[in-house]
């Protein structure tokens, strides 16, 4: 890799030594502490435990405002161990989660890379130390080459890019995969297969190489913090790796804010600590946000710890039960309540199925292998040796968009609200207000008729089919107190379009 400003080659160590700029992390702090109190949280679980159900029913009420909760409340709510109660809160989980997003599902496929990476994370299969690995770092035409088999082949629009930590995967790297995937047309059985929403999930980055991410049309920008007490970050991240700073980890989305990129994404890796600190960090975080930038986070997501080619994990003390990880969810969909929660394939389907209802977005026809999409689409294997850990679920995205169908859901494809402007304040405060809603319900409908058109089993268009008219009902039945006159024409005028052959139509 070259340095930026004189061209010349820069060894790895060199690039390591100058990635983080302390001044981009000192600029964030308020008295010198970062808004992450490890014994005042822990003090307030404390607090939280045996809140009558009076109370857990008043702090559920006040979830419906859709605005993040406090911290007191969020504490009460992960203490419930009632198990109505517990339903009384999975309840509430599921119809905010309909009162803002209603029952659309968006799906996304990750595309993996690279594996280098510099970094030691204990849980990881692509840490540094791991000779079991196959590295690899896709050049861009691979790149190209996976981004066309995911929107021809299975038909995704939206994708998450995923890198380790290298020089090698850099932000001029990154941008220019974006770049790449988002030129890509490819002809498709009625109209063109493209993907309209690139998301990023990379290491942090100074502002400086996030304005270049910015620049190349960023979708969401993800960072992870695995977890938020800072006792067992440095456990599992050891000092003197690029991971092992918790505060420029923990401050990446404070500077993407700041470079432009208005749609942030937090996430835990839940098993590494005590889930309710977890939960608790989430809120955290997104409340820093909210006071610095009037923004809260686009996403949450919840991935938790998996089996890793290569890795041991006896050292694991937390790992979270299925029963904990579905409550979890409803704890986050009630405190976090405008943003969109992301489960992903490292479940099981019927984990998925569970906690759907809950939940925004989901990945299908997974592969987390570098360069698996282009070698092993057709055979889907998954080659332990070249991934970061091992699937729970690697359906295609035709089976579980049947699937989801059949359980009431319609998958959007919608990327219109990115490219029309409405990301970040705007999209989140129609969100809360229900006004975004009603764009995205005849976008769903729109997008998804154009994926059913393009790539569905005879069976997936059938229940899809279904699925349409009754949302076109549902719509008919809502003008004019939720839709104009001209909204609904314009509606059925652009169905009637998609089944005559054009793409792309969006409100
Ligand atoms: N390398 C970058 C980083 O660490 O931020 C970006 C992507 S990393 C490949 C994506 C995420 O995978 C991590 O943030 C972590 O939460 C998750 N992950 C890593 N090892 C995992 C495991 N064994 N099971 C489940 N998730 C894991
Ligand atoms: Fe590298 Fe990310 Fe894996 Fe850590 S989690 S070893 S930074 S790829």
């Amino acid at each position: 890799m070259k340095d930026a400003t004189t061209g010349t080659k820069v060894s790895v160590a060199e690039w390591k030594r100058n990635l983080i700029r302390q001044d981009e992390i000192d600029r964030y702090l308020v008295d010198g502490k970062d808004f992450i109190d490890d014994t005042a949280i822990e003090s307030e679980i404390e607090r939280g435990k045996g809140a009558s159900p009076e109370r857990i029913r008043a702090i559920i009420k006040k979830a419906y405002e859709i605005k993040l909760m406090d911290a007191s409340d969020v504490a009460a709510l992960v203490n419930v161990t009632d198990p109505a109660l517990k339903e009384e809160v999975f309840k509430a989980a599921r119809e905010i989660k309909t009162k803002v997003y209603d029952n659309r599902v968006v799906t996304f496929a990750p595309l993996y890379c690279g594996s280098k990476c510099v970094n030691s994370c204990k849980y990881c299969g692509f840490r540094c130390e791991n000779g079991s690995i196959e590295r690899r770092v896709l050049s861009m035409d691979e790149i190209e080459a996976e981004a066309r088999v995911l929107a021809s082949k299975i038909g995704h629009k939206r994708l998450v890019v995923v890198y380790g930590e290298h020089p090698d995967t850099d932000a001029d790297y990154i941008a220019e995969s974006m770049r790449r995937i988002y030129a890509i047309k490819e002809k498709v059985r009625g109209g063109v297969g493209e993907i309209r929403r690139v998301n990023v999930n990379a290491a942090p980055l100074p502002v400086e190489g996030l304005k270049k991410l910015h620049e190349a049309g960023i979708g969401t920008y993800q960072v992870f913090q695995e977890t938020y007490n800072k006792k067992a970050y440095a456990e599992v991240h050891p000092e003197g790796t690029l991971k092992g700073n918790y505060h420029w980890r923990l401050y990446a989305l404070h500077r993407a804010m700041d470079a432009g990129i208005d749609d942030v994404a937090v996430g835990a890796l839940f098993g590494l600590a005590d889930w309710k600190f977890e939960v608790m960090g989430l809120v955290a975080h997104a409340r820093d946000l909210e006071r610095r930038f009037g923004l809260g986070p686009h996403t949450v997501s919840v991935p938790r710890l998996e089996p890793a080619a290569d890795t041991d994990f006896s050292w694991v003390k937390n790992w979270v039960s299925d029963d904990d990880f579905r409550y979890l969810i409803a704890c986050i969909r009630l405190a976090i309540p405008y943003a969109g929660l992301i489960v992903t394939n490292r479940e099981k389907p019927e984990m998925l199925r569970s906690v759907i209802k809950m939940c925004t977005q989901r990945d299908a026809d997974t592969r987390v292998g570098i360069g698996a999409y282009t070698e092993a689409f057709s055979a889907h294997d998954q080659r332990e040796n070249t991934q970061q850990f091992i699937l729970g679920d690697t359906r295609s995205l035709d089976e579980i968009i049947r699937e989801l169908a059949s359980m009431g859901h319609i998958v959007s494809f919608c990327t219109a609200g990115y490219r029309c402007g409405r990301t970040g304040k705007k999209i989140m405060d129609a969100l809360g207000s229900g006004r975004e809603g009603c764009f995205c319900k005849l976008n769903a409908v729109l997008t998804f008729q154009e994926w059913l058109e393009d790539f569905a089993s005879p069976e997936t268009k059938k229940i899809g089919d279904e699925i349409i008219d009754k949302e076109m009902k549902e719509i008919r039945a809502r003008v004019p107190a939720d839709f104009s006159e001209p909204m609904w024409e314009h509606l059925v005028k652009a169905r009637e379009k998609i089944l005559a052959g054009e793409r792309d139509l969006y409100f």
